[in-house]
């Protein structure tokens, strides 16, 4: 098995579960983070950090996000070698920097409302 992030981690993205992984199992995709299916041990530690309820163990997925166990996992099986999140503090501190990924992407996925 293996822990999914869904939707509501979008616009939001800020880390928190990041910390908490032992094994570093957290990358980024472009408009949320995602968990490496086969890295993941099933500590279930992230899972309460996310202040949005985004992380869901893969048979706990609620149906309408169920599309999101394969988008976490797609990248990894095509091969694509995305980027090993940031710890909570690096990403925050790079949220202030024009340029840095951290900084461009609340610019392409602003919050809603
Ligand atoms: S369940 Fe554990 S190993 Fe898997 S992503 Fe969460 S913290 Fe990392
Ligand atoms: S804690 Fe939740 S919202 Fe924050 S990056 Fe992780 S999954 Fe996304």
């Amino acid at each position: 098995m293996t822990y999914v992030v869904t939707e509501p981690c979008i616009t939001v993205k800020d880390h928190a579960c990041v910390d908490v992984c032992p094994v570093d199992c957290f990358y980024e995709g472009k408009d949320q983070i995602l968990i490496h299916p086969d890295e993941c041990i099933d500590c279930g530690a992230c899972e309460p950090e996310c202040p949005v309820t985004a992380i869901f163990a893969a048979d706990a997925v609620p149906e309408k996000w169920a599309a999101f166990t394969e988008k976490n996992a797609a990248p990894f099986k095509a091969g694509e070698a995305l980027p090993k999140s940031q710890k909570r503090a690096d990403w925050e501190a790079e949220k202030e920097r024009e340029g840095t990924p951290a900084n461009q992407y609340y610019k392409d996925f602003p919050k809603q409302g």
